[in-house]
């Protein structure tokens, strides 16, 4: 061969112009390496996901005639590191020119930079060919611009790609059904149970340990659920839209102990690994929707597709506009660690308890656990920006840095002081009551404010608005709830309930 193409473990799309013919001109090569088993300490099911899948992925390509040498994590060749792996198989090959796809994390695309820059043959780097935009496009988009503002780049994409489109009209004469999409869940009978894949991990997971990767989380029975393959995910894919999508915005921001997973698509770990492209997740999905308009309404449609052709393209565009500096934003400057419970569940409110048990025991939560309750108690509680990012990126079967970050320092815990939202997304226990059971079953009482028993949220909700006047107070957003702060008859009390439970935060 005289071409080494590089294939990165959240490149497996199939469908890449690379693959469209067998080249023996070409050696492809993967490998699972310690540099990215260790760069945070990831969920182990996020650790068997990515092995897995590259496996399946490996095995097809060559199953298709490609030439393609990998290395598992545990063979004796492997180098561990990408600069190394390079030139070891450069090297050997003797090959004459280095391809590879463009990284979507900023730390590997400044290492591929150099590695490339310093090889003595020549490079080229390719597109994923997996998104809806080009890396700057948003940068472009919003030139000029004080604010990014998510909405305007949703349509834009819509037209663009005419996805609900009635000609140059949305379709049913609305862009956005999200005030439709806020209900609490009240019957159990509606749930469904996901479409999983099970595979017995036993053996990969000895090697996993016997290499010494440290990992969080745990796996049922040795059982792994994830889709794992193309074919696989496309199945979830199709679960999604015959039972799934009929509820899927009328429940997108429901907490219940019921069921994990609730009427969403567990696509997130297909689509970042990129066996599945946003688009024809979408076309799929707006098919189904087109054949079924009796059953299924618009605004279950809408709110999935806002998700991935609006916030999930608009992120990425974020995170290449606004690296690296973005990593270091810390608006209002916490510096609390997280609690030790969030690597145990083993906290006395239910809300928290759930989630993070869920995603200990799962690698997953859904947006609203992770922005409404583990997120909102971080920012709540002031912990530094950091110590929430590396929780996220390593606990999420999903949690890749482009999308990790942009979620939890910018939209999360608002460390960006505005640029991915208009305002920080706190909230009282009123909010969590509302959109579901878990205070129901909670040590604490979600009316109170005050007394042993009051939940946390409350006095925290508002003593994080104090701490904060200087920064908030002027936000025109916001302004209402100094109005409200202000006149509460037991304001200073409330002020010392939220400084007794900061200085307790490991026994709440
Ligand atoms: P569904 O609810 O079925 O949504 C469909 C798809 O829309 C998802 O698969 C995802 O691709 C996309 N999507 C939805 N919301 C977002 C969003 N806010 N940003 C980007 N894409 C979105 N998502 C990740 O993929 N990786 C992460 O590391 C990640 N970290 C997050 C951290 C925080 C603090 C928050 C608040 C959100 C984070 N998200 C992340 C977004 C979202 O929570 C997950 O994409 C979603 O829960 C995945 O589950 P699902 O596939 O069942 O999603």
């Amino acid at each position: 061969p005289t071409t080494l193409r590089l294939i990165l473990g959240d490149q497996l799309n199939l469908n890449h112009s690379w693959f469209k013919e067998k080249n023996d001109d070409v050696i492809y090569l993967m490998a699972e390496m310690r540099q990215e088993t260790d760069y945070v300490t990831h969920h182990i099911q996020k650790v068997l996901a990515f092995f897995l899948s590259m496996r399946s992925f490996a095995k097809q390509l060559q199953k298709e005639g490609h030439t393609l040498k990998y290395f598992e994590i545990d063979h004796s060749d492997n180098p561990q590191q990408l600069e190394k792996l390079i030139r070891q198989e450069v090297e050997k090959e003797g090959v004459k020119k280095f391809e590879y796809q463009l990284p979507d994390e900023f730390r590997l695309d400044q290492q591929l930079n150099q590695i490339s820059e310093n090889l003595s043959i020549e490079h080229e780097a390719f597109d994923t060919e997996h998104f809806l935009t080009q890396r700057n496009e948003l940068k472009e988009f919003f030139k000029g611009k004080k604010t990014f503002l998510m909405e305007s780049f949703y349509r834009d994409m819509r037209k663009k790609y005419n996805i609900l489109m009635d000609g140059k009209e949305p379709v049913q004469g609305k862009w956005n059904f999200d005030h439709e999409n806020r209900s609490a869940l009240k019957d159990k009978r509606l749930l469904k149970k996901p479409k999983t894949h099970p595979k017995d991990v036993k053996e990969l997971l000895k090697t996993i340990e016997k290499a010494g990767v440290k990992t969080i989380g745990k796996i049922d029975k040795d059982e792994f659920l994830w889709p794992t393959s193309r074919k696989e995910a496309l199945e979830v894919l199709d679960y999604f839209c015959e039972s799934l999508l009929v509820h899927f915005g009328d429940y997108q921001d429901a907490l219940t102990t019921w069921d994990p997973y609730l009427f969403h698509s567990r696509l997130s770990f297909a689509m970042n690994s990129k066996m599945l492209s946003p688009i024809e997740v979408v076309e799929r999905v707006e098919r189904y929707w087109e054949e079924h308009q009796n059953t299924i309404s618009i605004s279950q449609v809408e709110g999935f597709i806002r998700q991935i052709i609006g916030w999930r393209e608009y992120m990425r565009g974020i995170y290449w506009a606004k690296m690296p500096e973005y990593s270091e934003l810390n608006f209002f400057a916490h510096e609390r660690k997280l609690p030790d419970w969030f690597w145990t569940g083993k906290t006395k409110m239910k809300c928290l308890s759930e989630s993070i048990t869920q995603s200990l025991d799962l690698a997953y939560a859904h947006h609203i656990q992770r922005l409404m309750v583990t997120g909102n108690f971080a920012l709540l509680a002031g912990v530094h920006p950091d110590e929430v990012d590396q929780w996220y990126l390593g606990i999420y079967i999903d949690a890749i840095e482009w999308v990790e970050i942009t979620n939890t320092r910018g939209m999360s815990q608002f460390a960006d002081g505005g640029i991915v939202g208009t305002k920080p997304y706190v909230s009282s226990a009123n909010y969590i009551k509302k959109q579901g059971n878990y205070c129901d079953h909670c040590a604490y009482r979600h009316k109170e404010k005050l007394g042993e028993k009051a939940c946390p949220f409350n006095s925290l909700y508002w003593h994080f608005y104090e701490r904060n006047r200087e920064k908030l107070e002027k936000n025109p957003r916001i302004g209402m709830a100094y109005r409200t702060l202000d006149k509460l008859k037991n304001k200073k009390e409330i002020l010392d309930q939220a400084e007794k439970y900061l200085n307790e935060i490991e026994n709440l």
